[in-house]
């Protein structure tokens, strides 16, 4: 499942790159509205998730059943079985991906990319148009909104795919901090609001001794512009020489008892 959600998104995302945006969002709407329920489904309950396949597959996804209350509530159970989401909410994640009145979120993309002509009023195609026809692939207004959205679902679909992989085969505390650290790490430091970051701050705290230049040894400290290179690059540049380097964070980070992600 997360494989073919996998393929959907990357495709997606390469289509938004080269601003086929309806294509982009047509991709983009089986994973995020239909297979994240699923994983949802399973992380919130996974007894039930598989009756329900074995027994009636075809309603895992019966709108009767999925409703806004439900898609809600079902997005909270998530949320309380995975570590770490409580930058998250089932608000914001329904709101953005099942929506059609939320004029900003991706519900409102989905429907108009799927469909030539949609009814519903938020979005119903005005007259001598069709949907996305007359867009115009030069503009840049949907990746200023749509990314962050999208790195907040993808961030979501990590935190479960996560949680599930660890009830397969409990993953040693050190490495779970690692790959929880540098997911949210990055996504805070690209898209959070403010100049601070508690993630950097942690990691000047705490490597302040190896954070000294190899070549003109300088000290550096890691700014929420610096994060996401070192979190997921494991480099960094030395503000003094411009020189860029190799750092082991995931290393230097699995000597730490950290007790950040415990709850
Ligand atoms: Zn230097």
């Amino acid at each position: 499942m997360f494989s073919d959600m996998l393929h959907f998104i990357y495709e997606g995302l390469v289509a938004l790159e080269k601003r086929k945006f309806s294509v982009a969002f047509a991709l983009l709407r089986k994973p995020f509205k239909e297979g994240m329920l699923l994983a949802a489904q399973v992380c919130a309950d996974e007894v039930s998730f598989f009756d329900t396949m074995k027994l009636d597959a075809k309603s895992l996804l019966s709108r009767k059943a999925l409703d806004e209350t439900r898609i809600k509530t079902l997005l909270e159970l998530t949320l309380k079985a995975c570590h770490a989401t409580s930058f998250l909410s089932s608000d914001v994640i329904y709101n953005t991906v099942f929506n059609r009145k939320n004029d900003a979120g991706l519900a409102q993309l989905f429907d108009k990319a799927t469909h030539f002509v949609t009814e519903f009023s938020q979005i119903r195609t005005e007259n001598y148009n069709i949907n996305f026809i007359f867009k115009n692939p030069e503009d840049n207004d949907v990746y200023e909104t749509i990314y962050p959205e999208l790195a907040r679902l993808l961030l979501f679909l990590n935190m479960m795919q996560i949680e599930l992989y660890t009830r397969m085969r409990a993953p040693k505390k050190n490495y779970r901090n690692w790959i929880l650290f540098t997911s949210i790490g990055s996504y805070e430091a690209l898209y959070a609001k403010g100049r601070r970051s508690k993630m950097t701050a942690f990691v000047n705290s705490h490597f302040g001794d190896f954070l000294i230049c190899p070549h003109c040894a300088a000290n550096i400290r890691v700014k929420k512009a610096d994060a996401p290179r070192l979190f997921i690059g494991e480099t960094l540049d030395c503000n003094n020489c411009r020189m860029a380097h190799h750092f082991p964070f995931g290393w230097l980070l699995s000597k730490i008892d950290m007790a950040m992600f415990d709850n």
